[in-house]
């Protein structure tokens, strides 16, 4: 993907009760559109001003064009991994056959996801992703990694920076995690792979 704000599958306040359209305006309006900003004015003349995120996540150093390209992918993959409530359905297909034998159930690939997330020292981010043996991991991130740097294929994430929860759910971060299964759109997910 470009450097640029992905569009919204679904209205602002689509989300609610899980995500307010307050935290969608600063999430997505503002954090993510001050990500977008700075990765375009510090790669400006660098060998990544015209490169694809996935490009720039995966080669650039530790820095702050790493830091911003990944906020940029990071956020996108978020954003676009949601439904309306009442919207999602469980995951159907290979996805389901991998659920199952790399976890047993998804009941227990949402606890593990759940501990990521809700045990990640300060910011980051928990993420799915398919390792390089096709296998389903569940990795911890701080501040702007994603899985993709170790060649990963990313897959899901829960993005806890306070930004994404702090005006619903204040310091109730796991009261936050545990509500998004409402809305996450497994096909989108699956349609990763
Ligand atoms: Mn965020």
């Amino acid at each position: 993907m470009k450097n640029e704000m992905p569009r919204l599958p679904y209205p602002i306040n689509g989300l609610e009760p899980v995500i307010s359209a307050e935290t969608i305006e600063f999430h997505y309006g503002k954090h993510l559109q001050t990500y977008v900003n700075n990765l375009t004015n510090l790669s400006k003349g660098t060998e990544y001003e015209q490169k694809d995120i996935e490009d720039i996540v995966s080669a650039a150093p530790d820095g702050g064009i790493f830091n911003n390209a990944g906020q940029v992918l990071n956020h996108a993959i978020y954003f676009l991994q949601f439904t309306t409530p009442g919207q999602s359905k469980g995951p159907e297909g290979r996805l389901a056959e991998l659920i199952a034998r790399d976890f047993g159930n998804l009941d227990e690939l949402k606890r593990q996801m759940e501990e990521a997330a809700i045990g990640l020292f300060g910011s980051g981010w928990a993420w799915l992703s398919l390792d390089k043996d096709g296998k389903l991991q569940i990795s911890k991130e701080s501040n702007a990694g994603n899985p993709l740097r170790r060649g990963h294929k990313p897959l899901l994430c829960i993005d806890v920076w306070e930004h994404a929860y702090y005006i619903d759910y204040r310091n109730r971060r796991a009261d936050h995690v545990k509500k998004l299964w409402d809305i996450i759109d497994w096909k989108a997910v699956a349609d990763r792979l």
